[in-house]
């Protein structure tokens, strides 16, 4: 299994994608159609934001676990997009019975809530994702499987929109939104949707009692789960490797590893806590060589160093076997990297991370300057190549959080990667291959 250690954006689409070509099944167990993986597939680029990438190679099934909140127009695009460019969809996607469906008055909502006054701006996509586990978890949702009926589908929508129209009319002052005609809608894109239904469970239970091997990929990050993460600067999601036994329908004792992708450095979108962020110079230029700007919002990402203690509660969380850092080689043009390695409350050390928004705050990030190696990374593929000093602060870096280091990625193609020789991964990727 693939996590996110930090915020999101730490790459997993560069690495779940190079990961890809030795399993049979990749699958999807949380978040929706935020996720936005840009995936590189000879001369074609795709942002896929629901639909695992596993999609992209022949051998390869992709499936969509019923903790996804699926939004069918979304899911119908990035299917019409793939097979426009000669991809096979049909056979290959299968998508959960019992996965949520997100309908427009999700968004509708959502548009409204994070706009009315008062309200904390958790800076979110508003794609419909909150409003939508909202209501799976207030026993109203509506789930893939109830899209086969017609009857059921138009009570649905009248009854939600009746409720949804007084609510957003009543609270922000939003315009009704017609139920009759999103029911044609929604009825036209349960026709696409439904072919792909499958139960994903019983699939991948079965892949994995056949012995194929099964990615599964984590959206977001750590510190966006709903539990753990920076509360309420979080997503509506289990996040951590626990939500995908939950989200996939797959039991604990079939995980057999987590892989834990954190960045050299650490960004953030939108709003929280974030303790080592940098906001001087030095954070501009991780900005620009980062290309730190959101793939599907386009929003200039906060940047900062990276952050010890947070990486260790994401590895304990998470039990993270081993950790792959990437963008390594945004850092080369750096004389010093300062690197947080714990933090100070109230002028004493603190030992746990915060579970008050207020804590946040008054925490003060301490500092280890670590040297910098002045000389380009970019694109390398073999450990000894690396400069000594770019050796030595992933080192430190696995020190300090007990962990491995399985994977270092020195560039966005999937060929700018160094599986660390004697890692777990290694090990893994060697014997996988052989029996390929
Ligand atoms: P994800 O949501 O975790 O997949 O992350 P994003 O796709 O938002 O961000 C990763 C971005 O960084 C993509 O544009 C990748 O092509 C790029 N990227 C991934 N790994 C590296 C790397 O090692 N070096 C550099 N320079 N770019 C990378």
């Amino acid at each position: 299994m693939v996590v996110g250690a930090q915020w999101g954006d730490e790459g997993k689409g560069k690495i779940v994608d190079l990961l890809a070509e030795r399993f049979a099944w990749i699958a999807r167990y949380q978040g929706g159609h935020n996720a936005g993986h840009t995936v590189v597939a000879g001369e074609q680029r795709f942002i896929l934001q629901l639909i695992p990438c596993g999609i992209l190679r022949p051998g390869c099934r992709a499936a969509i676990g019923n903790g996804v909140v699926v939004d069918p127009q979304a899911l119908v695009d990035e299917i019409e997009t793939l097979e426009r460019a000669g991809v096979k969809v049909a056979g290959h996607l299968f998508v959960s019975w019992r996965a949520q469906v997100i309908l427009p008055y999700h968004r509708m909502i959502e548009l409204a809530a994070e706009n009315a006054p008062g309200r904390v701006k958790i800076g979110t996509t508003t794609r419909g994702i909150g409003p939508a586990y909202e209501d799976k978890m207030g026993r109203r949702g509506l789930r893939i499987a109830d899209l086969a009926d017609a009857d059921l589908l138009r009570a649905h929508i009248e009854n939600a929109m009746a409720e949804k129209n007084a609510i957003a009319g009543a609270l922000y002052g939003t315009a009704a939104v017609d139920a009759g005609k999103m029911f044609e809608t929604y009825r036209e894109l349960s026709r696409r949707i439904l072919p792909y239904a499958a139960d994903v469970s019983l699939l991948l239970n079965r892949a994995a009692d056949a012995g194929e091997p099964i990615l599964l990929e984590g959206a977001q990050g750590t510190l966006l789960d709903i539990d753990h993460g920076t509360y309420p600067f979080v997503t509506s999601s289990s996040t951590i490797s626990g939500g995908a036994c939950i989200g996939a329908g797959l039991a604990p004792t079939r995980i057999g590893g987590v892989l834990g992708v954190t960045k050299a450095y650490a960004t953030r979108v939108g709003g929280g806590p974030f303790p080592s962020e940098e906001n001087g110079a030095s954070g501009d230029m991780l900005r620009e060589r980062g290309r730190e700007f959101g793939s599907v919002t386009g929003r200039p990402r906060r940047v900062g160093w990276l952050d010890l203690p947070l990486l260790r509660y994401a590895i304990q969380l998470n039990g993270i076997d081993s950790l792959l850092v990437t963008k390594l080689d945004v850092l080369d043009t750096l004389k010093e990297i300062p690197v947080c390695t714990g933090y100070r409350l109230d002028g004493k050390p603190a030992a746990e991370i915060p579970a008050r928004a207020a804590d946040w705050e008054r925490l003060e990030p301490v500092y280890e300057v670590r040297p910098g190696w002045g000389t380009p990374t970019a694109g390398m593929r073999r450990l000894e190549d690396l400069p000594r000093a770019a050796r030595e602060y992933l080192d430190f870096v696995a020190a300090q959080c007990g962990t491995e280091i399985g994977l270092i990625s020195t560039g966005p193609e999937r060929n700018e990667s160094i599986i660390v020789p004697g890692s777990q991964l290694d090990r893994w990727w060697r014997g996988a291959s052989s029996a390929a």
